[in-house]
């Protein structure tokens, strides 16, 4: 099974490698997409999830079909961003609860952008570009991070540790 690489791993420190395009379809990238589905949807909370926390110095990461998914309508499969790059985010800003699979158990502030769009290529290779806002740009904004070797502890403020036997309920934030 594969694993979640927790905080001191230093590949969550590394700046990740582009996928070549070329090579998106290829057996070995195809394997790594599969893996990270897997492994995310062993996670109650999480959201989404970045190559580099499950041991692979690539820029790709992948958006649970939960987050993406409307009120009543079948999950959607998870959403696949290689090479991912923000085009623009709002200037106006948020402060936002956040927590991370590879930081087990804190939880704080981070301002995030409101909306974000980014640009990357699907599991096939095609090129799209996705807007969001609210939680799906915080996700893009945490992810993108991880790519460039930035943990949301380095940003965030009121940490707090939080694991699941004292987690409220009602209070649970998206980690990702
Ligand atoms: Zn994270």
């Amino acid at each position: 099974m594969t694993k979640i690489l927790q905080k001191k791993s230093p590949i969550l420190r590394k700046q990740a490698k582009e996928v070549p395009v070329k090579d998106i379809k290829s057996k070995k990238i195809q394997d790594i997409l599969k893996k990270m589905s897997a492994v995310l949807a062993t996670q109650d909370d999480g959201v989404a999830i970045a190559a580099p926390q499950i041991g692979v110095s690539l820029r790709i990461f992948i958006v649970g079909g939960r987050l993406l998914t409307k009120k009543d309508e079948e999950t959607r499969p998870d959403m696949v961003f290689i090479n991912p790059v923000i085009m623009k985010v709002s200037r106006k800003k948020q402060k936002m609860e956040e927590g991370c699979l590879s930081v087990r158990w804190l939880y704080g502030q981070v301002e995030r952008s409101e909306k974000a769009t980014v640009r990357a290529h699907d599991e096939h290779g095609k090129p799209f570009t996705k807007g969001a806002s609210g939680v799906l740009a915080q996700a893009f904004q945490h992810e993108m991070d991880h790519l460039n070797g930035i943990l949301f502890i380095d940003k965030a403020t009121d940490l707090e540790d939080l694991p699941p036997e004292k987690m409220v309920k009602d209070n649970q934030a998206a980690n990702d």
